[in-house]
């Protein structure tokens, strides 16, 4: 009984293995296809300033049009196109992008690019940026490149390098998704961020009294002291908000202002804003 016991499982086992791995070769071939084929676009998410309530600018978030799936979510492809490498033309193809729809918008919005640890290996990252920034005629002052501590993990002496490079064409670099890695503040005395981007979880649970609202107030605290603008993601409630206000946090993004959007889309979040600032000048107020 033991036995034949033992080979069903083996016998249920092996099959869903062969799937699983004909899947993620299939997704690998389709990822090839999908960049031949124009099937990934950037959406744009409002980032926006929390004292005065005005746009600041917009984060790029990559989406993939599946002819048959729809819209596949960046959390499904992009650690296959990291494996693969697929990741170097695909972010490149990005920065072009979003810095060429960026370059049109009114110039002190800024945009915001996350880029793959992958991009930082072996690679031409810096000349890309360059590339991006003068094909666009982008000011580099309006490009924040988002990197998250697995950026840092990886062969930091090569990384911080580039990172120096990059910061001496004049782009800012934000910390992305902090507080979730293992050892965020050590990377924050290695490199000197602009900008400190608070994990949706800990917004998430801010009402909760367990402590999230406590490490917003220090990290926040940790912004001032290092000159690094804060931000909070996943904001998707008035209350978050009114606490994140009060907590000092300067910038923030979520579902509570607009999820990430195609860019026709931005640009009527833009001329809403154009109008309310408008608006203000008139009245003669400020903020
Ligand atoms: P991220 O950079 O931390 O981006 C924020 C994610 O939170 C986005 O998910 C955004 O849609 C989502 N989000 C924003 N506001 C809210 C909210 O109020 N509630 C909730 N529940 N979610 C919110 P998305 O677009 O699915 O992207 C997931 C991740 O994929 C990104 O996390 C980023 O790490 C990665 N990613 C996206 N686009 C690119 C890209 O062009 N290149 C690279 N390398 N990674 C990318
Ligand atoms: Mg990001
Ligand atoms: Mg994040
Ligand atoms: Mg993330």
């Amino acid at each position: 009984v033991a036995k034949a016991e033992g080979r069903g499982t083996w016998r249920a086992f092996k099959p869903e293995m062969d799937q699983q791995m004909q899947a993620r070769r299939r997704l690998e071939i389709e990822l090839h296809t999908a960049l031949a084929e124009r099937q990934f676009e950037v959406f744009y998410q409002p980032l926006m300033q929390v004292t005065t309530g005005d746009l600041a600018g917009f984060e790029a978030l990559l989406r993939w049009n599946h002819p048959e799936r729809g819209s596949v979510s960046p959390a499904e492809f992009i650690p296959l196109a990291e494996e693969t490498r697929l990741i170097k033309p695909l972010g490149a193809w990005v920065l072009e992008r979003a810095c060429r729809d960026a370059a049109k918008w009114p110039a002190h919005l800024k945009i915001a690019i996350n880029l793959s640890p992958v991009q930082f290996v072996k690679g031409n990252l810096v000349e890309e940026v360059e590339h991006a920034l003068s094909t666009s005629g982008l000011a580099p002052d309006r490009l924040e490149l988002e990197i998250t501590e697995s950026v840092m993990l990886q062969n930091s002496d090569e990384t911080l390098q580039v990172l120096n490079q990059l910061r001496a064409i004049g782009v800012q670099i934000s910390m992305d998704d902090f507080g979730t890695g293992y050892s965020s503040l050590s990377y924050l005395r290695k490199f000197p961020f602009d900008k400190i981007k608070i994990d949706q979880t800990f917004v998430r649970s801010l009402g909760d009294g367990k402590g999230s609202l406590e490490i917003v107030r220090a990290v926040v605290g940790l912004g001032r002291a290092l000159s690094m603008k804060v931000l909070a993601e996943g904001v998707e409630t008035a209350d978050q908000l009114a606490a994140l206000r009060a907590e000092g946090c300067d910038e923030v993004q979520g579902y509570l202002f607009s999820k990430p959007a195609p860019l026709a889309e931005a640009w009527r979040t833009i001329a809403i804003a154009t109008k309310r600032s408008e608006a203000r000048t008139l009245r003669g107020t400020s903020p």
